[in-house]
């Protein structure tokens, strides 16, 4: 069976030799010496000055909202995967859509500026794919009108813009390092941000500890345990090697697929992206339909992501988001994973281009 992804685990003796260090330290929670030592290494691998290494990826992006002191809106994109969305809601906000960009797949900045009103609070946008948004355009209109710009980096894990990690940008930016994403600890996830938030941000996720027996101000518990730690640690060495064999799975893809019919989102120019999905935009909904039989009946399951477009949610107020929704109707993530092999992708590649 071909699955839309595999998760990479490292050699189980390297996990092991890890995942032993917590019997020496005593260690499991609390910000102990492999949390310590992943943020390290996170910092000298990615060439960025902060992070906060948290339990998954939903709750840094709950942080960030938090540091909102008054309920309002949060202009945010339709194409993302539902926790953007869920967070905004759960967190007792209004969610207010902007269209995306039909080309990129991010928000289009055009559209947030038609948007803005007293309530907005910041701006929720989603590198899609690991695809950077326009950040150029976003930040200037957060500027101009004092909102935060909040970036969901989940997928964006090495992704640069301009040569600099992407999580340098916005106020602040989030990371998932759940099993199915890029690098991963499991459940996991870190958050990034400017130097004026890091305080709130830091005792935020610590119950609001400054200090044993102090608190700061309200906090929830976002902290990543050791033996999340313990897997990032024995996955990290094994990163660059995941996303070569990645980008070349994707050229194999891209020398293969029958372009007249299909076409994929177009990276951002400026960007080094990181190969975390491989999105195939077939011609129309029956077209995906007919494809996506044809693989299931070999057992093949690529995913339809992101399916449904997140302004259709039940527990959202509808606006037509034109784009977003026939995008959504026609979008299939194809398997792309370490293992993933020359004759698979043939396979994957002509049932696709018999069935257009
Ligand atoms: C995976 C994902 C999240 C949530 O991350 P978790 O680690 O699963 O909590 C948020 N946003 C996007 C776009 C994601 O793909």
């Amino acid at each position: 069976m071909i699955q839309v992804t595999r998760t990479f685990l490292p050699p189980l003796h390297e996990y092991e030799e890890q995942v032993k260090r917590c019997w020496d330290s005593g260690y499991l929670s609390n910000r102990g010496p492999m949390v310590l030592e992943l943020e390290e290494k996170l910092l000298n691998r990615l060439g960025i000055p902060w992070v906060l290494l948290t339990v998954n990826g939903t709750i840094p992006i709950q942080i960030a909202l938090k540091l909102i002191d008054h309920t309002g809106e949060i202009i945010t994109t339709p194409f993302s995967y539902v926790a953007t969305t869920a967070s905004i809601v759960w967190e007792k906000f209004k969610p207010v859509f902007a269209d995306i960009e039909p080309d990129t797949l991010t928000i289009d900045p055009k559209k947030v500026e038609s948007l803005i009103s007293p309530n907005t609070r910041a701006i929720l946008a989603t590198h899609v794919f690991g695809n950077p948004c326009d950040l150029v355009q976003l930040e200037a209109l957060a500027n101009r009108y004092g909102i935060l710009v909040i970036y969901d980096a989940a997928h964006a894990f090495g992704v640069k813009f301009r040569g600099e990690s992407i999580f340098n940008y916005g106020d602040i930016s989030t990371c998932s390092f759940h099993a199915t994403k890029l690098f991963h600890t499991g459940e996991g996830g870190a958050i990034f941000c400017k130097e004026s938030l890091r305080h709130k941000v830091y005792y935020s996720h610590n119950f609001g500890h400054d200090g044993p027996l102090q608190f700061h101000g309200l906090g929830i518990n976002g902290k990543m345990s050791e033996l999340q730690a313990a897997m990032g640690l024995s996955l990290l060495p094994h990163i660059d090697d995941i996303i070569s064999k990645r980008a070349a799975i994707v050229q194999m893809y891209e020398e293969r697929l029958l372009w007249s019919r299909l076409s994929t989102m177009k990276i951002r120019e400026g960007a080094e992206w990181n190969y975390s999905y491989f999105p195939l935009l077939l011609p129309n909904e029956s077209t995906l339909l007919k494809v996506q039989q044809a693989l299931n009946a070999e057992n093949i399951f690529p995913r339809r992501y992101f399916y449904p477009s997140l302004n259709t949610l039940p527990y959202v107020e509808y606006a037509p988001m034109p784009i977003s929704e026939e995008i959504a109707s026609r979008i299939l993530c194809l398997p792309l994973y370490v293992g993933l092999s020359e004759s698979e992708i043939d396979r994957i590649a002509s049932i696709i281009n018999n069935n257009l």
